[in-house]
């Protein structure tokens, strides 16, 4: 399998080449050349297998330069009751009939984040094993990146991880989440600024390209290839759960962002699965509902960006959008590079109104938005109704769910986080705590590891700078 650039560059690449890599040259995102079609044969013999053993399967469709007895041990790693806490990894329950809740946030750091990111560890591992290299990983999070990136590379070798973000903005939990790990390859930088000034860090970092060079700077945002396809993994996973047979089909509700989960079940339609809507919610920062719903993409300025009770939603462009368009315009890499490339950089805006009817009726999107009173009548309501206790950005993918549920087709909504990584909300909607898993307990107290820096690019790159070559020394 080779992989193309959403915006047309002549080069193709194979997987372990783009593993490493951000953008593809030209800007564009890297895409498989061709979605594999699984038959019902294959659909009928992947429901039976374990977790780790269906990663395997759907990964080697896409990953032809790593053996496959390594390419298996690699998903046997990961995927662990061990570190998933249940040995079906992703189990789905039932709120009523024909709607459920599927977990994916009972990884290390209690976000669906560890899904992929888990397996990336295990990748640049193996791969800068066998270059014989190392990478340093240097990345701005606000909350549920930061922290499932450094649980997947603590501890793996050729690996460090500098992660930045806004001194004193996180929640204490996440921050105790973060800075409570003492490994030695992990490195927390509490920026003395915003989160926009973390990510600009990050890319006046990446700008240097002397220093990026040099110092192996890489990173692990979500337009990481095998980070989705990772995802694609659990739309299956939850398909099975979810029918006996199959011909059912199924639909999915998922509380989105910047376009990752849900582009990995547009994916798994691609490749046949029967999934009848994709069902794709925003919180207040609605910029993909408003595309779903007219064609027009307009992204945000920070100023119309807000801040909500479901943070890790609250985007102004959705970065991984790309992809999906170019599938939309029957994969027109010069119409993509126009419309990513120069109109939406020059203003703000394009519009797909002719297309946008496909996106529904040919591809299966539907959207919707919640708000914050949305949010807390959803916990209370699931609260009341089905002794259940979600998340915030779960209660925004269950709120749009019910507005789309056709009868006989299961919805399955993604479960994006644990309540207890949001709990003011919670809270707030419930009148008492949510329920911690017993390894978090006192994690506040515990020491913490966490240097304070200004908002200021040199001082960033004097740190990484010092602890590079001193571990090399
Ligand atoms: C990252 C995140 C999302 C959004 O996912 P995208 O892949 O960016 O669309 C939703 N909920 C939670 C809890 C997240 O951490």
């Amino acid at each position: 399998m080779l992989y193309l650039s959403t915006r047309g560059h002549p080069e193709r690449k194979r997987f372990s080449e783009i593993l490493l890599e951000g953008l593809a040259p030209d800007g564009g995102l890297y895409l498989p050349e061709r979605y594999p079609r699984v038959d019902a044969a294959t659909l009928s013999r992947w429901r039976g297998l374990a977790y780790a053993d269906l990663a395997f399967e759907i990964l080697s469709l896409y990953i032809d330069d790593i053996p496959a007895d390594d390419l298996r041990a690699i998903c046997r790693r990961t995927y662990t009751e061990e570190v998933f806490g249940t040995p079906q990894i992703v189990p789905l329950r039932k709120l009523e009939e024909g709607l459920y809740l599927q977990a994916l946030s009972n990884g290390p750091t209690l976000a669906f984040k560890d899904m992929a990111m888990q397996l990336l560890g295990q990748l640049f591992e193996y791969e800068l094993g066998r270059r014989g290299e190392e990478l340093n990983i240097l990345g701005a999070t606000s909350g549920d990146t930061g922290s499932a990136a450094e649980y997947a590379m603590r501890g793996k070798r050729g690996v460090r991880v500098f992660m930045t973000s806004p001194h004193g903005r996180m929640s204490p939990f996440q921050q105790a989440q973060m800075f409570s790990l003492q490994d030695a390859n992990i490195h927390n930088l509490a920026v003395q600024g915003v989160f926009d000034d973390c990510q600009d860090i990050v890319k006046a970092v990446s700008n240097d390209l002397a220093f990026k060079r040099r110092y192996r700077i890489g990173t692990v945002n979500s337009i990481n290839w095998a980070r989705l396809v990772a995802q694609v993994v659990y739309y299956f996973a939850g398909y099975f759960q979810a029918t006996g047979g199959n011909h059912e089909k199924v639909s999915f509700a998922v509380p989105s962002g910047n376009f990752g989960n849900i582009c990995a079940g547009h994916v798994a339609r691609m490749m046949s699965l029967p999934i009848a809507r994709l069902v794709l919610a925003t919180n207040e920062n609605d910029v993909l509902d408003e595309f779903f719903r007219t064609g027009t993409y307009r992204v945000r300025g920070s100023r119309d960006t807000y801040e909500t009770s479901s943070p890790s939603m609250d985007i102004s462009k959705a970065s991984n959008f790309e992809r999906f368009v170019f599938d939309l315009l029957g994969r027109d890499a010069s119409r993509t590079r126009q419309l990513f490339g120069e109109q939406l950089p020059a203003q703000g805006r394009f519009e797909l109104a002719g297309e946008v009817g496909a996106a529904r009726e040919r591809y299966g999107f539907a959207s919707g938005r919640s708000t914050h009173a949305d949010r807390l009548a959803t916990l209370r309501d699931t609260w009341q109704r089905h002794g259940v206790m979600i998340d915030t950005h779960t209660a925004d993918g269950l709120k749009v769910a019910r507005e789309h549920r056709q009868p006989g087709i299961p919805m399955v909504v993604l479960e994006t986080a644990l309540p207890i990584k949001f709990a003011a909300t919670v809270v707030e909607a419930l009148g008492r705590e949510p329920q911690r898993p017993a390894r978090f307990e006192g994690i506040e107290r515990l020491p913490k590891r966490v240097a304070v820096v200004p908002a200021d690019a040199e001082a960033v790159k004097r740190y990484i700078a010092q602890h590079c070559d001193q571990a090399g020394a």
